[in-house]
């Protein structure tokens, strides 16, 4: 999938030096109270930047709460104002934008929700035409990248470039432990993909719970994400949404502290060994290679074998008895019992592919 977006880096819309971009604040801003002083907590935390608050609920359910709209909207421009953080909100319709507009509101996020929705996101990037604000897109409900790049790339069309990307964990029918998984593999692919684009983890949506946060954000660090957004509320347990999931600002600035922040480039003789390292892996990939053509070689001499002699190209007894094998081989050398079964089951659907072909060739 090629893609051509015009991003600016991060440190052109906010001030960070060389430390992640921390948000926070309430998954919905429920009263005057509840939101000052969260906010007026979370100022005092240095990393924190910019503070969040829900202020229109997409709930699952209709007849529960729903956020408290626009009032909502006086109260986060009057802690921007008494404080130094920069505010965000999640806007779904046109007028989510034209009132955040209306209420100073620096930065907008789309949510999971709506980045589902191609001609929702298209009414939104429409609205955005000629605006000058950063515009934060999450992920979608489940794991579908294109989908992901498709509202990032409605945005960036119409002219947004101070643009980030949420990741927020997929939907899928088995999330445990998680509240969505984190299949960092589709936000490392967007990395991949899109270098410029900044890309921030929202550990409180993926864990849904406080007890994982932690190892998250840091895993989300060491994946070299640009930042990282937490819920939080200055009592979660009496919090209108998502309370499982939401920190004190006393422990978010726990956690923050614990946070190592590692470099993704070393010095001269970190990178001349890392090298040296490197090519000793690259002989290697290359190694594993030459065994799969002649592994492929072979699965062929046997293709045409059965062919031969009529013989189906599956038989199930030696594919149980080979992949036994294998993963007790491959514990006893130390390998991860869940990656040697996915490695396997690619090789011998391979081969299958291999053999299908012959069995199909006119002779
Ligand atoms: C939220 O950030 O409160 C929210 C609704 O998130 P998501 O769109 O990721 O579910
Ligand atoms: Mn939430």
């Amino acid at each position: 999938m090629g893609t051509t977006l015009k991003v600016k880096p991060l440190k052109d819309w906010i001030d960070l030096g060389d430390k992640p971009l921390i948000i926070s604040g309430p998954c919905s801003a429920e009263s005057y109270d509840q939101l000052m002083r969260t906010g007026k907590e979370l100022a005092k935390i240095d990393q924190v930047k910019i503070i969040r608050a829900g202020i229109w609920k997409p709930r699952t359910r209709p007849e529960i709460f729903e956020g408290v709209g626009e009032t909502a909207l006086e109260w986060l421009l009057e802690l921007k104002k008494e404080t130094s953080l920069k505010t965000c909100v999640e806007v779904a319709t046109p007028e989510h934008i034209e009132l955040a507009l209306k209420y100073q509101v620096d930065v907008l996020w789309i949510g999971a929700r709506t980045t589902v929705n191609p001609f929702s996101v298209q009414i939104l990037a429409d609205v955005l035409k000629g605006v000058d604000i950063p515009v934060m897109v999450k992920n979608p409900l489940h794991p579908d990248l294109k989908l992901w790049v498709g509202a990032l790339e409605r945005i960036n069309n119409a002219g947004i470039t101070k643009l980030a990307a949420i990741h927020r964990g997929f939907y899928t029918y088995d999330n445990k432990p998680f509240r969505n998984l984190p299949m960092w593999e589709i936000p490392i692919e967007l990395k991949r993909l899109i270098p410029s684009l900044p890309i921030i983890v929202d550990p409180s949506h993926i864990c849904g719970n406080r007890t994982l946060l932690a190892s998250v954000a840091q895993r989300a660090l060491d994946l070299s994400m640009d930042g990282l957004m937490f819920e939080s509320h200055y009592n979660p347990d009496i919090a209108l949404t998502d309370a499982e999931q939401q920190l004190t600002p006393k422990n978010l600035e726990l956690l923050l502290s614990n946070l190592v922040v590692r470099k993704e480039y070393g010095n001269q003789d970190f990178e001349n060994i890392l090298e040296k390292l490197r090519h000793e892996i690259d002989l290697m990939d290359h190694e594993l290679l030459s065994i799969l053509s002649r592994r492929e070689e072979k699965t062929k001499q046997i293709g045409v074998y059965k062919k031969t002699n009529n013989i189906t190209v599956l038989q199930i007894d030696r594919l149980r008895k080979m992949i036994q094998e294998r993963l007790d081989y491959g514990e006893k050398l130390g390998l991860d019992y869940a990656f040697i079964l996915k490695l396997l089951q690619l090789v011998h659907k391979d081969s299958i592919r291999v053999q299908t072909d012959i069995m199909q060739e006119n002779s």
